[in-house]
């Protein structure tokens, strides 16, 4: 994989360079990062410009594509943009892997995983690859964080996993959940133990104060 990444400082490029290579690997497999070209660009006021924390695309036909520009925001928090540089990795791996098509001669129809999908008809949440990028970016950057050992992510981690346990709350609906019960998934979800017993702590509290 050819990975350019610019803008903002040398620090913030070297955090997002090893988060890219990391997420690259567990998305993707070497085989298909090889023939892979990535531009990265650290951008001040992306969202306040363009209403996001990021965006990727690629730039060559957009048919198994090889080559992808990714936009992310430098003014949100560190943890924000590696969960979103996340994101934006798994839709490069839909493109890379031709799991996700858009089609050139009728305006909004995509092929996704074999289902073709048009745009207006479907509400942005409903995307299906949205619902991969969006499930699959948290667990990505929590391994992230444990695999570099960081001990500046601890705070990260646990603001990830308190991020996943809160989307039990904002169902509709009596709770009908137990502590218990958002540890087990936590700690599937995040493949780790940490997590889990986190949740379970987090949880707790809440509903205690509830
Ligand atoms: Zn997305």
């Amino acid at each position: 994989m050819i990975l350019h990444v610019k803008g903002s400082n040398k620090k913030l490029r070297k955090a997002v360079e090893q988060a890219a290579w990391y997420y690259a690997e567990k998305l993707m497999g070497k085989r298909l990062m090889a023939g892979i070209e990535i531009t990265i660009n650290l951008k001040k006021n992306l969202l306040a410009k363009e209403g996001n924390e990021g965006s990727a695309m690629w730039e060559d036909d957009g048919y198994r594509s090889r080559e992808f520009t990714i936009e992310l925001d430098t003014t949100v928090k560190i943890r924000n943009l590696l969960i979103t540089l996340a994101h934006e990795m798994v839709h490069v791996k839909q493109w890379a892997k031709d799991e996700m098509y858009e089609y050139t001669n009728t305006m909004g129809l995509v092929r996704f995983k074999g289902e073709k999908i048009h745009l207006e008809e479907t509400d942005y949440w409903d995307y299906p690859w949205e619902i991969e990028a969006y499930g699959k970016q948290l667990g990505l950057f929590v391994r992230f964080c444990e695999h570099m050992g960081f001990e500046k992510c601890d705070n990260m981690k646990e603001e990830a996993i308190e991020e996943f346990c809160d989307g039990y709350f904002y169902g509709e609906g009596e709770i009908d959940f137990t502590a218990e019960e958002v540890a087990e998934d936590a700690q599937s979800f995040f493949h780790s133990k940490m997590a889990g017993d986190h949740a379970k702590e987090y949880v707790t509290k809440i509903l205690g104060a509830l």
